[in-house]
Order: C-alpha cells, then sequence, then structure tokens
C-alpha cells in the first residue's frame, strides 16, 4: 500500500471511495451548459457508460457520442469496487445450457480483452493478471469448494479453466485445507481504469459532460437541466 494512504483511524466516512484516498477525487470536466444534439447519448460515465462510447467510437468515429454524468467519471461503483477484473459468472449458471457456457467463455476473454484495450490506450490501473486462489480452512468449506471444481468440470469447465491445488503451493494461509485456482482473474484499481477510459473516449472525441444530471429519458431524447440532448445535424 502506499504511503500516502492514511491509516484508517484518519478516515472520514462519506468521501466516494478507498481508490481515490491516494489519488484524490479528480477535478470534474465541463458541465452541459444548453442542449445537445448527438447521434448517441449515453447516462452515466461508469464502465458500461464508458465502454459503451469506446467500442461505438472505435466501431464508427464518424459517431457523435456524448456521455452525460451527474457527478464525474468513476462517481458510482465502477470507482467503489473490489477491483476484482474477473471472468467468474455470478449465480447459478449449471442449468442455463449451451448460451451460459459461452458467456463464461466471453467472460474469461474479457479480462485479456481489458488488458489489451488497456495497454494500446496507456492506461495505468495497476493491473496484475495473477489468476484467484481459493482456499478453504474447514472441512466443510474444502467439501463445499471440491464440490463447486466438479460441478464446473461437469458443466464444462476444464482442468486450465479451474482445478484443486495444493494451497501450501500458492499461498500461505495459516490452516488450508484446500485450495482452487483459476487464470481468470486480474486485480485493477477500479477508479484508475475509469478515469482512464474517461480520458481514451474524451481524446476519441466523445465528450463527456460531468455535473449533469439526466432528469428524463425519452425516445430520442436525454433531458438535463439546461435542456435536452437529441438527435440532429
Ligand atoms: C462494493 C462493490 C464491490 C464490487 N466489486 C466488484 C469486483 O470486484 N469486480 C467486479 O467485476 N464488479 C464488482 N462490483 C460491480 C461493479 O462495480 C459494477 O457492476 C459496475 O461498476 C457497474 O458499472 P455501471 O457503469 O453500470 O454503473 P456505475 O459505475 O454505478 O455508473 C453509473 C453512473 O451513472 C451516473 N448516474 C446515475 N444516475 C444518473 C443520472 N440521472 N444522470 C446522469 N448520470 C447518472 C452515476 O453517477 C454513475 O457514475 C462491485 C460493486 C460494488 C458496489
Amino acid at each position: 500500500m502506499s504511503a500516502s494512504v492514511p491509516l484508517s483511524s484518519e478516515f472520514v466516512n462519506g468521501d466516494v471511495s478507498f481508490w481515490y484516498r491516494s489519488s484524490g477525487v479528480p477535478a470534474p470536466g465541463p458541465r452541459l451548459d444548453g442542449d445537445l444534439q448527438a447521434d448517441v447519448a449515453i447516462v452515466g460515465a461508469g464502465y458500461t457508460g464508458l465502454w459503451t462510447a469506446y467500442y461505438l467510437k472505435r466501431a464508427r468515429p464518424s459517431l457523435r457520442v456524448v456521455v452525460l454524468e451527474q457527478e464525474f467519471a468513476g462517481f458510482g461503483a465502477s470507482g467503489r469496487n473490489g477491483g476484482w477484473l474477473t471472468g467468474d459468472l455470478a449465480g447459478s449458471h449449471e442449468r442455463y445450457g449451451e448460451g451460459a457456457r459461452r458467456l463464461q467463455r466471453e467472460m474469461y476473454a474479457s479480462i485479456d480483452e481489458v488488458i489489451a484495450v488497456c495497454e494500446k490506450e496507456s492506461i495505468d490501473c495497476d493491473l496484475v493478471k495473477g489468476g484467484v486462489v481459493n482456499v478453504a480452512r474447514t472441512p466443510a468449506q474444502a467439501a463445499r469448494l471440491r464440490e463447486t471444481v466438479s460441478s464446473a468440470r461437469a458443466w464444462g469447465i476444464e482442468e486450465p479453466d479451474l482445478r484443486l491445488v495444493d494451497p501450501s503451493a500458492h499461498v500461505r494461509v495459516a490452516g488450508a485445507v484446500a485450495a482452487s485456482w483459476s487464470p481468470h482473474c486480474a486485480r485493477i484499481q477500479p477508479a484508475k481504469l475509469a478515469q482512464g477510459l474517461a480520458r481514451v473516449v474524451r481524446e476519441l472525441g466523445v465528450a463527456v459532460y460531468e455535473r449533469t444530471p439526466v432528469t428524463a429519458i425519452a425516445p430520442n431524447r436525454a433531458v438535463t437541466r439546461t435542456g435536452p440532448c437529441r438527435p440532429g445535424t
């Protein structure tokens, strides 16, 4: 941990998130002042909005894409999360068949896609792809871990994607009795990823307006306090 991060006794609850404590909350970008015409208006500058803007602009550079954010890019969950760039599908997906299996492969591939974009666009978000180790410290946890791996195997997740390992070979955890390992996980500094994406989409020509709440969304129209954002020439 960086020496500039204060001790927990010095924290003040109500700050945006841990991740901004070392970097500081960014100075907000321009707010929308008036109405606006665009081909695509995206509400919210979190990962959903920023990745959408990124791929739209890369696919069709002439598209006029705007992002309307009520606070600043990365203010929401994208700047406050656990920092795990993980290929895990949440929930019990085993019963959903081939579609879910394909989604799982895409989830795995998305980690390397994020890494590739960060390299290509020079986004420094402290990214390290080290995989993920799950450790069991009790017989009950070990039974659940083994069951997780064997049901994943039955569902089509192969040994290279998830396997049982000797815990002592991977981590030093007191009392570890079993462990699983998967390569499909990286750690990131999530606020840096959101801020880096905002910089990149701006450089690609996307207008990111901050401090600009959207008060209503209707077909062909996103309404802000200063006016609507709508299609037009
Ligand atoms: C505590 C926590 C830990 C998590 N840990 C992980 C993890 O380790 N790994 C992982 O993959 N996922 C994790 N997640 C989930 C992940 O962070 C979210 O799925 C992801 O950030 C959602 O991105 P988003 O862009 O959809 O939403 P957000 O990041 O919340 O972005 C929405 C944006 O919209 C803006 N907005 C909202 N309303 C308006 C409006 N009316 N007008 C204009 N702007 C508006 C908000 O200010 C915000 O910036 C975690 C989530 C939480 C809360």
